[in-house]
């Protein structure tokens, strides 16, 4: 059985009640991070998972809702005095960014108790540190630079044996056709695509869970049938525990 745990759903503009985009997604070898927006590192305060290992941060892409937790988060680990490696997955220029940015902010290599291991994130498949394998593809919210650098990515995951679809933010849901097939669960962001739309695209894939993210504090958001706003520190089960949400 493994959880997957929301722990940020709003998006680009501060919310109330909703940290930035952010979800725990746990492995064999420790948990998987998609995203660190800003408030991520205070969520596991909150729900006394501070402790949990988190193995792998991989950052879809470099817009500040997806990112701008992560300095928190690598603070909280130093001030632990963690010791094990952690590896951070990221589009080169972010990556770039944050190895030139850290040191001025004190957490730079030499400062940090544990090996922060930067791996540029391309399209293609990873086994990442935390046991999970995925696979990444480039959709058309933010264009790569012209060395093809950069860009925003949309990830498959696969979950004891499920697949589970992470929709980075898009441009539209084209990027996702094709990419959907014998998932079990969607998660996909509503800021940027029409969310009955999406709905419509995983339901036509047969996916039992369909969970739907990335929030405004000006966006409606009215029942969709099979789909469910999710909220921070939301908690989702894979199918084998017998529970769901
Ligand atoms: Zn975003
Ligand atoms: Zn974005």
């Amino acid at each position: 059985m493994a959880i997957i745990r929301f722990l940020g759903t709003g998006s680009g503009y501060p919310h109330p009640d909703r940290g930035s985009s952010s979800v725990l997604v746990e492995g064999t070898d420790g948990a998987l991070l998609i995203d660190a927006g800003e408030g991520c590192a205070r969520r596991l305060a909150e729900e006394v998972l501070w402790k949990q290992e988190i193995r792998t941060i991989l950052l879809t892409h470099a817009h500040a809702d997806h990112s701008a937790g992560l300095p928190m988060l690598l603070n909280g680990m130093k001030a632990d005095r963690r010791t094990s490696p952690l590896e951070l997955i990221a589009p080169m220029g972010l990556l770039e960014g944050w190895e030139s940015f850290l040191p001025a902010i004190r957490l730079g290599e030499d400062r940090l108790t544990f090996p922060l291991e930067l791996r540029e994130l391309k399209p293609g498949r990873y086994n990442t540190s935390s046991g999970h394998k995925l696979d990444a593809w480039t959709n058309d919210h933010l264009p790569a630079d012209r060395e093809g650098r950069g860009g925003s990515y949309s990830l498959a995951v696969e979950i004891e044996s499920e697949k589970w679809v992470f929709s980075g933010d898009l441009g539209s849901l084209e990027p996702l056709e094709g990419k959907l097939d014998r998932a079990a669960g969607l998660v996909v962001e509503t800021r940027h695509v029409d969310p009955n739309q999406a709905v419509q695209l995983a339901k036509k894939a047969g996916i039992g869970t369909i969970l739907l993210t990335h929030i405004s504090a000006d966006q409606d958001t009215p029942p969709i049938d099979d789909a469910i706003w999710a909220w921070d520190n939301l908690v989702v089960y894979t199918r084998d525990s017998g529970k769901s949400i």
